[in-house]
């Protein structure tokens, strides 16, 4: 990852680095992901890219081949989480759609304990 891309007031900037504790259940040199602290479903895996974006409305078109990497890599990981019977996949965007984290991730939910998907 390049360091320009890290944030330091970012705590999923701090976590992909390490310097925060997480239960992480992927890494490679791109992405991150690890669980949720508050589940909001039987299982909750966020998945990020190390590079800090903000937003899915700050991507820029050098970012396409990122974003399909994490794409196929949620496939992937659903896959190896045991998760066969559905998933959802929540992004929000901006925080009036309750981005709370400004850095762009992805929410795994499965299970069958969903929290109403407006409060995530
Ligand atoms: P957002 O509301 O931004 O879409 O989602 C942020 C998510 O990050 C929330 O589900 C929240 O529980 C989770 N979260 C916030 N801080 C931390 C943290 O320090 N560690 C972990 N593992 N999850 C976090
Ligand atoms: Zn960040």
């Amino acid at each position: 990852m390049k360091k320009s891309s890290y944030n330091n007031n970012c705590v999923f900037c701090q976590i992909a680095a390490k310097q925060l504790p997480a239960k992480i259940v992927f890494e490679d040199e791109d992405l991150f992901a690890f669980y949720d602290i508050k589940p909001k479903a039987d299982i909750h895996v966020l998945i990020i890219p190390k590079k800090h974006i903000a937003t899915l409305a700050s991507l820029e078109s050098s970012d396409a081949g990122l974003m399909g990497k994490l794409l196929y890599r949620v496939r992937l990981l659903a896959k190896d989480l045991g998760i066969t019977e559905g998933f959802k996949l929540v992004l929000n965007n901006g925080l009036k759609a309750g981005q709370l984290v400004p850095h762009l991730h992805f929410h795994i939910l499965a299970g069958s304990n969903y929290t109403d998907i407006s409060k995530i």
